[in-house]
């Protein structure tokens, strides 16, 4: 809900309830009808007790009865259609002049049946816009003084009770708007509090996460680097089962990496400095390189890594940034493509844009998981894709990537049979 800006106590109590709100009004409608109820409820026995004496003529009944049907179309029947400023000054009109009447049939100014001007006022200083408080109280006050000329519904002078009842209802008043102000500024504070610490907590994180991915990445690429020197000068003196562990260490070091890189990105998404260098590029190559480093992955599950297309197209792109945009949606395809199958990538020219599928013929996505698949850290959750590893952070940082060099990224899949992701990027820069 969206609050007063201003913090002063003068602007609280002019703006409260000034906020378009439907809920507000519904809450005004429970309110208000539950005083209502509990309201008639009192009058009826009050009635049945030696003070309610004055109450036991047929007007006040009639003012009952029709304060109760009155009620039970309003509330229970248009409350349910409109619930809405208007409704309540009308509402409060309305139910003023009523009591109103029940006052005057009853004993005029010295009437008990005053006493339910107080819960009124008390309900509109608290429930309604300044401009609405005036409009209401006014009319009670009007009504009050009117009163004033009667007793017992004889025209009697007796102004001294009618003052002293304007105070009250002017003192009422005053304090129940202070009290919804008051309110108002204190749920003001606690959200500003509230939000300054989810900022400053959500900062610490994105801090924390990119100093410790940051400090990680240096042992790793260290160990990578010897694993690097260790297959290249010392393959020769390891047994088969000495290459095979550090093979495996590679694999999973190189995972390691891949996930400090894509927690870098993250924090770097998240404080809003991702950084992208454009450049004039051409796809084909690039494509075709990625393949390359992913061509062994396809192999072991023997899928087929197609390029299609022999168009050259170029694209303003930042080179690393579309590689590594190229290896999260075609390692993907393959990661989530079963053994046998099929991945196609293209490179074509759409208008001002450059257009890149990959598509597959692999576990496809079902439409409940389509819906959450950018959100950070989603992975779907499914027999098929159990055993596969990832964290949930490639797609999101994709399409981060993407729309940071002035495309678009999309995907079409049907559970079963296959995916295509696409995405643009503009040919020139303009
Ligand atoms: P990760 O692959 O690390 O889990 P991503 O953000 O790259 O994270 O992908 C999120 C989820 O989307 C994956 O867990 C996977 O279930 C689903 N997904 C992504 N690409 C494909 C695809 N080509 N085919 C089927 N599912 C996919």
């Amino acid at each position: 809900m969206s609050m007063p800006n201003n913090k002063s106590l003068l602007s609280s109590f002019l703006l409260t309830n000034e906020v378009e709100n439907p809920d507000k009004y519904k809450h005004f409608d429970r309110v208000a009808e539950i005083t209502v109820w509990v309201a008639v409820l009192l009058t009826v026995l009050n009635t049945l007790t030696p003070f309610g004496e004055a109450l036991r003529n047929t007007t006040s009944y009639l003012a009952l009865a029709s304060v109760g049907v009155f009620s039970l179309i309003w509330f229970r029947l248009l409350a349910r259609k409109i619930s809405d400023r208007t409704k309540n000054l009308l509402y409060t009109i309305f139910i003023n002049i009523i009591l109103g009447l029940v006052v005057f049939f009853t004993d005029g100014i010295q009437s008990y049946a005053i006493f339910f001007f107080y819960i009124s006022t008390v309900i509109i200083s608290m429930s309604t816009p300044f401009k609405h408080t005036l409009i209401g109280v006014s009319l009670i006050i009007a009504i009050i003084i009117a009163q004033g000329f009667f007793t017992d519904g004889v025209l009697t002078t007796n102004l001294s009770l009618a003052t002293l009842h304007i105070w009250g209802i002017l003192l009422t008043a005053l304090y129940g708007r202070l009290n919804a102000s008051q309110a108002v500024m204190v749920r003001t504070h606690h959200n500003e509090v509230t939000l300054e610490k989810e900022k400053s907590l959500s900062r610490l994180k994105d801090e924390f996460i990119y100093i410790i991915s940051h400090e990680l990445k240096k042992p790793a690429q260290s160990i990578e680097e010897t694993i690097k020197k260790i297959t290249s000068e010392y393959s020769t003196s390891l047994s088969t089962d000495g290459k095979d562990l550090l093979r495996l260490t590679g694999v999973n070091n190189s995972r390691l990496n891949k996930l400090l890189n894509d927690l870098q990105d993250l924090s770097r998404i998240e404080k809003g400095s991702l950084p992208v260098q454009l450049g004039d590029v051409s796809l084909r190559p690039i494509i075709g390189e990625v393949i390359s480093t992913l061509v062994l992955d396809a192999k072991e599950k023997r899928i087929a890594l197609i390029q299609r297309g022999v168009e050259e197209v170029a694209a303003t792109a930042d080179v690393d940034r579309l590689k590594e945009i190229l290896t999260n949606l075609i390692g993907n395809a393959i990661k989530y493509t079963s053994e046998g199958g099929k991945v196609m990538v293209e490179a074509s020219k759409e208008g001002k844009f450059a257009r890149v599928t990959v598509s597959d013929n692999g576990f496809g996505i079902s439409e409940e998981d389509q819906k959450h698949l950018f959100e950070k850290f989603y992975r779907v959750e499914s027999e098929k894709t159990k055993t596969v590893k990832g964290s949930g952070l490639g797609l999101f940082i994709t399409k981060q990537l993407v729309e940071k060099m002035g495309g678009q990224l999309s995907f079409k899949s049907k559970l079963g049979q296959g995916t295509t992701f696409y995405f643009t990027l503009p040919r020139y820069r303009w």
